[in-house]
């Protein structure tokens, strides 16, 4: 109910419309990128709380980009009992996607098998950190507040080094 009043203050075309409890986070994300993505790039853009079926020992995702609508959802059920580093992650992984146009950082198939396979401990230097965290917040896997809050500064670098910001085709 909440989120349908304030979608319709928001002004239609142009703009963008992010939720107000998303705000901090997109101000952010414009801070630490030192220049590479500006308000502008959010025109048009939806950052909203809406459903990904997210739920305990459920695989459905925290957020997603959506491309073809150009909106970024957060799953409410998820944010609601998030910590603060972990809503963090999921909205500049979710920025990286649609803002950015960040793919994951991910292992290649044949690594994928072997850990389907049980072989757990093959890892590749690529995806992965000295320490096991992620190398890149892309990781398309939750991979936990640890190791954002040693590595964040890090992350930051990483996302924004490879961003290549969209220009407005619409
Ligand atoms: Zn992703």
């Amino acid at each position: 109910m909440m989120l349908v009043l304030l979608m319709g203050l928001w002004s239609t075309t142009g703009v963008a419309q992010v939720d107000p409890n998303l705000q901090k986070y997109v101000g952010e994300f414009i801070t630490d990128s030192q220049g590479k993505v500006t308000e502008h790039d959010f025109n048009g853009f939806k950052v909203i709380f809406e459903s990904t079926g997210w739920g305990y020992g459920k695989k459905n995702p925290l957020g997603e980009c959506s491309w073809d609508k150009n909106e970024v959802h957060i799953d409410p059920n998820y944010w609601n009992q998030a910590s603060e580093v972990s809503r963090w992650t999921t909205m500049y992984h979710e920025l990286g996607h649609c803002i950015c146009m960040r793919d994951h950082v991910e292992e290649d198939w044949f690594l994928k098998k072997l850990h389907l396979w049980g072989v757990r401990t093959a890892r590749k230097e690529t995806v992965l950190l000295y320490d096991g965290c992620a190398k890149s917040i892309m990781f398309p896997e939750d991979f936990g507040d640890w190791c954002v809050n040693v590595h964040k500064e890090y992350y930051v670098h990483e996302l924004f080094e490879d961003c290549k910001v969209r220009h407005e085709t619409h």
